[in-house]
């Protein structure tokens, strides 16, 4: 198994040690907005000993920063956009649409006069 990934992808671009925790951290968070995965490294910068702040907050630079780390990713194939949802782990399959004013049979009521 190893070796026939070995073929098919050779060498995969590298990643910096932030790069791969936050794509870590996409993949079991995943879809994140801008800002959410902003905060998220700045959350791990803090923990570093950097400045930072807690997943939780927002600060000024959070979707600059995440969107900046989501387009990254996404230029070394890792990771993509959904509108409307966030980013995501590159290949991760749409999540099913809602469906809006469809016929659904589960739910539909008998015609009047059945
Ligand atoms: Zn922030």
């Amino acid at each position: 198994m190893t070796d026939q990934l070995t073929l098919i992808d050779p060498e995969p671009p590298r990643l910096t040690e932030r790069q791969q925790v936050a794509l870590e951290h996409l993949g079991s968070n995943q879809p994140l907005t801008n800002d959410e995965l902003g905060a998220f490294l700045h959350e791990a910068r803090r923990a570093g000993g950097g400045s930072g702040h807690g997943r939780e907050e927002r600060c000024a630079y959070c979707a600059a920063e995440g969107g900046q780390m989501g387009r990254r990713l996404r230029e070394l194939g890792y990771a993509a956009y959904r509108r409307g949802h966030g980013w995501v782990v590159a290949g991760t399959p749409l999540p099913p649409a809602v469906a809006r004013g469809g016929y659904d049979p589960a739910v539909a009521p008998f015609p009047k006069g059945f």
